[in-house]
């Protein structure tokens, strides 16, 4: 929700900008810290969700540490003051100047998704006359009950390695003498709403490392990933994701042995509510068919609702400053309130909300109910703090976005 003297502010600003509110995205982090440190859990941050530097600050500030999928994660978390000894590396294709880089940083641990992997970190560390801590990330074919998009933990994804490797895994691990197991990684998904899903990997978890363990290894680590999901339908009524119940589900169902640490690598739930791409309507075209609003934003500055077919919410904030929040509208038991309902009711209409990018694909939703809108309106399109900014890219040579700040 913005504040009348917030949208004033955004007028007078070009669009489109990505604005971030640093004090929700304080108050998740809380919230976070908060619920992980009730059960000495640890925390790292999924860098690709958000690698804004003052983001970055912010969370570093809380003492997460990050989890990254290349190299220049892996940098940009120890410049942005991430300690080394809290950096874990995930990722499917780790180019051999990527290890080096991570095994000069001294990372905390690489999650190796290969057996041929195995040998290529052994092999680097060897060189390097050191030894790499290494977790195993197994695909536990737990269906994440997500997006087929964005489930990484059935056997049919490119994540990890499948149960039925794991023999091999520790004929690896003994061969190896540059290599430190620590533990076992997990990462089954992402926008996870249902906590049922993590309790199924809990029960998945424990049977791993028991089999590990009987395999003659021991296991320090327990990392669960991350994938905890936001509410991108309430974004103003259901800001915070339930930290308390999220860990909650592992304190109860994970088995925990004495010396072992249990992970977690969360990058959505802790800063996709806290920005939001904001655009001005450049044209309404109005067709036979359809109404079209064309942003000046699109898929290069926001691209999840085209990759993912993502739902994101869509809010006109010039006629909200005008007329009111269409929620508080229809909460208000004034005469004058209802009068203003039906007059609001009258100009509501149906329109697709597209971008200006030369794609079919380019548009953010189809038949969005909206008051009707005029050029120049400044829109809001809510929730994009995770994989937004991030995956903006200047196809059609458009200008990089910017960012602004709550104060
Ligand atoms: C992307 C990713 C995460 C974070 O996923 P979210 O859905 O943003 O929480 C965690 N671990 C790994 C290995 C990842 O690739």
């Amino acid at each position: 929700m913005f504040s009348p003297v917030t949208i004033s502010r955004f007028q007078n600003i070009e669009t489109p900008f990505y604005y971030y509110d640093l004090a929700l995205l304080n108050k998740t982090l809380q919230a976070c810290k908060t619920a992980a440190d009730r059960y000495g859990f640890h925390v790292h941050y999924a860098m690709k969700a958000n690698f804004n530097p003052k983001v970055l600050t912010a969370i570093q500030s809380y003492g997460f540490g990050a989890d990254c999928v290349s190299g220049n994660e892996v940098k940009a978390a120890i410049d942005n003051g991430f300690g080394q000894d809290k950096v874990v590396f995930a990722g499917v294709g780790k180019s051999d100047r990527e290890i080096n880089m991570a095994l000069d940083a001294d990372i905390f641990c690489f999650n190796v998704e290969s057996i041929q992997e195995l040998a290529v970190i052994n092999e680097l560390a060897k060189a390097k006359n050191k030894k790499a801590r290494v977790a195993i990330r197994i695909n536990p074919n737990v269906d994440a009950h997500t997006h087929h998009f964005i489930t990484t933990g059935l056997d049919e994804n490119k994540f990890g390695v499948n149960s039925w490797q794991l023999n091999d895994v520790v004929d690896a691990l003994r061969k190896y003498d540059n290599l430190q197991f620590v533990g076992i990684h997990f990462h089954i998904g992402s926008q996870i709403t249902d906590l049922e899903v993590y309790k199924s990997l809990c029960i998945r978890i424990n049977e791993m490392q028991d089999w590990f363990e009987d395999h003659g290894f021991k296991i320090t680590v327990l990392n669960t990933g991350g994938g905890l999901g936001v509410d991108y339908h309430n974004p103003d009524t259901n800001p915070i994701p339930d930290f308390e119940g999220y860990f909650k589900v592992f304190k109860d169902f994970l088995n925990v042995k004495p010396g072992q640490e249990v992970h977690f690598e969360l990058g959505r739930a802790l800063v996709a509510q806290a920005a939001s791409l904001v655009s001005r309507v450049l044209y309404v075209k109005n067709g036979q068919k359809k109404n079209f609003l064309v942003l000046d934003a699109g898929m290069t500055e926001l691209i999840r609702p085209m990759l993912y077919q993502a739902y994101m919410r869509i809010e006109n904030l010039s006629r909200e400053a005008e007329t009111g929040s269409q929620k508080s509208e229809v909460g208000s038991q004034t005469s004058e309130g209802q009068s203003h309902i039906s007059h609001l009711k009258s100009h509501i209409l149906k329109y697709d909300v597209v971008g200006p990018i030369c794609e079919s694909t380019d548009c953010f939703q189809k038949d969005v109910e909206l008051p009707e809108s005029f050029r120049g309106d400044i829109f809001a399109v809510r929730t994009a703090g995770a994989y937004g900014e991030v995956m903006a890219s200047r196809y059609n040579l458009r200008d990089a976005i910017g960012s602004v700040y709550s104060e």
